[in-house]
């Protein structure tokens, strides 16, 4: 069985870097917030070009912080994408906040700008939820259309919350590296996202000094900025751990590398498979960190069997779009409101993908997809 994400000969890579690290952590017993930490967080700044990274416990740990410092919860609405994981319209109705979805581009999997203005239109004219935030979602590894999406949340003065959980390190067309691109950028650093650590983790990133002040007091129990025990807000316990932080600045290290990697095996990923499914669209001038590389065939069933029998596994990034999920039942919408996700829920799938897949095998995947849809 080939892996469907290879961690492991990343470790090889990495193992000593990594154990040096943990080992330092484990000399220093500064397991909370200990020096890696504060190392880390100037590391991920300067990557992304963010004035300001804190750490945080998860992705959706990050979006619930990003909620809370821009004070949304009962009564306010949230517009985001139906096409996601979960965790995204799960944090804004963890605060009280009502998600209202918008649309998808089918070519890209993300927010389709126009709808979104629909989208915005709609809600104020309803007028029983005060519009309070956009949160697009940088699905598959590419970035959201940042540079329309902001046109109209600045024409309507809407904060936007950017999901990069699976976008870390995407460019957009303007150069700008995920997540700097929103009011509040946010990732996960789960094992499996493009960049990982060993466990839990995740950041916040802004270049708002209130915001991260205010996301600085959140992430310990609404700590004051001078006396940790004089809690001026409600907050959360949602710091990352010094092993994890550790763990993160060893694999940042290689990953510039590993972004490389990515293209070109979704490159070759693209030459082999012209032809035999609906292969990814990457807007002109952006770079994906291919967190997931998607295919979609009306035989997905029947490539999914022929992969599996093949040693090859697959996965399907969502089967349920998030309006169809019966966590979501409360908010009244029904099969048919967003033609788009709906289209791409129900006949996506994922290969693998990670930065050590050769060509040999990524041919032999491509081969065996031909034979099931019978080319
Ligand atoms: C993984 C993911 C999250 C949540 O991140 P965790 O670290 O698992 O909490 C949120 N949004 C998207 C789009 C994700 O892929």
């Amino acid at each position: 069985m080939i892996p469907f994400i290879d961690l492991k000969t990343q470790y090889g890579a990495i193992r000593e870097e990594v154990l040096n690290g943990l080992n330092a952590v484990l000399e220093s017993g500064q397991f909370i917030l200990g020096r890696e930490v504060s190392e880390l967080e100037k590391q991920l700044a300067a990557f992304t070009g963010s004035k300001y990274a804190l750490c945080c416990s998860s992705g959706t740990d990050a979006l619930l912080m990003a909620l809370m410092a821009l004070e949304i919860g009962p009564g306010d609405a949230v517009i985001t994408t139906p096409f996601t994981f979960f965790a995204t319209p799960e944090s804004v109705a963890l605060r009280g906040a009502t998600p209202v979805f918008s649309d998808i581009d089918l070519r890209t999997y993300n927010m389709d700008p126009e709808k979104l203005e629909e989208t915005i239109r709609r809600v104020q004219s309803e007028g029983k939820l005060k519009l309070k935030a956009i949160i697009p979602v940088d699905l598959f590894g590419q970035a959201a259309d940042y540079p329309a999406i902001r046109a109209v949340a600045e024409k309507y003065s809407l904060p936007i919350i950017q999901d990069a959980c699976q976008g870390f390190g995407a460019k957009d067309a303007t150069g700008a590296v995920a997540p700097s691109m929103g009011t509040i950028g946010c990732t996960s650093f789960f094992p499996a996202k493009p960049l990982g650590c060993y466990g839990d983790g995740g950041a916040v990133f802004t270049d708002d000094e209130e915001l991260y002040g205010k996301m600085y007091s959140i992430l310990v129990h609404g700590r004051s900025s001078e006396d940790k025990y004089d809690n001026v807000r409600l907050g959360l316990n949602a710091r990352l751990d010094t092993m994890q932080a550790a763990v993160l600045l060893a694999k940042l290290k290689i990953f510039p590398g590993e972004l490389e990697r990515r293209q070109e095996v979704a490159r070759t990923y693209m030459e082999c498979l012209d032809g035999l499914a609906t292969l990814p669209v990457i807007l002109p001038g952006y770079r994906s960190v291919w967190a997931q590389f998607c295919l979609r065939s009306p035989k997905f069933r029947e490539i999914q069997d022929v992969l599996k029998a093949d040693g090859i596994p697959t996965a399907r990034y969502y089967p349920i779009p998030m309006h169809l999920l019966k966590a979501m039942k409360g908010y009244g919408y029904k099969r048919g409101d967003f033609p788009c996700a709906e289209e791409a829920a129900s006949n996506i799938f994922a290969l693998p993908m990670h930065p050590y897949l050769e060509k040999e095998t990524i041919q032999r995947i491509a081969k065996s997809i031909a034979r099931a849809v019978g080319q």
